[in-house]
């Protein structure tokens, strides 16, 4: 099978998560690594058995290099079906690109990862060991896929990890975390003919709001050298029912962006202190509902990531970086399993995941490919 009719494959194997069942498509993987002879692994998590993950090895001993790959995608949202130009699991190819729910996210970067495992796989022995982690969940957050994975002692310790995703062929060593959370402002509901007698939760969460807002432009100072700023954004707001009565109750939601080594507590204790400061009368503000997922960061200073940087100069004929990533990624579940550094790499923009006529280029598919092609010869062959 050659490397087009691979990744049409993989778009042709439907993964969308929610409702997120890897079956097929981690069989499929499971199956073409195991006929080029890898030892081959499908575990699932009790509580999610459908999202099933393949782990296949090639090789032995020392070092271990990762490769890690999502194999679950977005669900096509009802709004963008009639977006599509092409089928979405078909694979079609056009000026080009592959086009496909999935194509670029995660897929071409699973494939690219696959061919390089057929390669070793031809190779007469490694001078180490090269791992596949096909993982689920990741498009949900990844508690039940490689956080899961990690956390139960599936995975080898590596030293070099590479995380397939969208980095336009450059070496990613940085995403941000995200904290969320809740503002719920109270105060007491009268009649809208003498609002005076009453507290207005929506007023008092005006200020709430000007503070977060000066908060976010304070938060502009901190800078990362890879992935800017940190930030605050307030997403969400729910208060009131009709205009003739004052309202008792007012919530938000935001959304604030953590940059590699803000710790998560302190983030928390920043956001209290932005409350707790304002004058708000008899109406009372309260910030809660924490949820937090981490950043993650990583140094390019071994040999590994050296030699990596050096591959992808070669290849596309320009800066390697190293560069930031915007979105999240499964690298920050992986953290504890890296004893070197890990990257994030791959073909195309996060900006056309997630989007209707997702593609990927078959040259940057083709380089990414290349690119591990030469890494592994540099590091893993003899
Ligand atoms: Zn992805």
């Amino acid at each position: 099978m050659d490397s087009v009719a691979l990744l049409r494959r993989l778009v042709q194997i439907p993964s969308p998560n929610p409702p997120g069942d890897t079956r097929a498509i981690a069989d499929f993987v499971a199956e073409r690594m195991r006929a080029i002879g890898c030892a081959v692994r499908q575990l699932a998590p009790e509580a999610k058995p459908e999202a099933l993950n393949t782990i296949a090895e090639i090789g032995r001993g020392e070092p271990r290099i990762m490769l890690h790959a999502h194999i679950d995608t977005v669900p096509i949202a009802a709004t963008e079906a009639e977006k599509w130009s092409v089928e979405p699991y078909a694979g079609d190819i056009r000026d080009g690109a592959l086009y496909g729910k999935g194509s670029i996210d995660d897929k071409a970067p699973l494939a690219s990862m696959m061919l390089a495992m057929m390669d070793a796989a031809k190779q007469e022995a490694l001078a180490g060991t090269l791992v596949l982690v096909a993982a689920a969940e990741e498009e949900v957050g990844g508690q039940l896929g490689t956080k899961w994975l990690a956390d139960a002692g599936h995975l080898p310790a590596c030293d070099f990890i590479i995380v397939g995703e969208q980095t336009g062929n450059r070496v990613a060593i940085a995403h941000k975390g995200v904290m969320r959370a809740a503002v719920r402002t109270s105060g007491v509901s009268v009649h809208a003919t003498n609002p005076d007698r009453g507290v207005n939760a929506i007023v008092a969460m005006s200020k709430v709001i000007a503070a977060l807002d000066g908060y976010h432009r304070e938060l502009s100072e901190r800078v990362h050298p890879v992935v800017g700023r940190p930030t605050c954004n307030i997403g969400v707001i729910e208060g009131g029912s009709t205009a003739n009565a004052v309202p008792d109750a007012c919530a938000i939601y935001l959304d604030r962006r953590m940059i590699p080594r803000e710790d998560p507590e302190a983030v928390k204790a920043e956001l209290r202190a932005v409350i707790e400061s304002l004058d708000l009368g008899p109406a009372a503000a309260d910030i809660g509902e924490f949820v937090y997922s981490p950043w993650f960061d990583s140094a390019v200073d071994s040999e590994y990531a050296s030699a990596f940087m050096a591959c992808v100069s070669e290849v596309i004929g320009d800066d390697p970086g190293p560069v930031g990533y915007l979105p999240g990624s499964d690298a920050k579940h992986l953290m504890e399993v890296a004893r070197g550094d890990m990257i994030i790499f791959g073909p195309g923009s996060y900006e056309v995941a997630h989007a209707a006529d997702e593609h990927v280029t078959l040259a940057d598919y083709q380089a990414t490919t290349d690119i591990l092609l030469k890494f592994l010869r540099r590091t893993l062959y003899h």
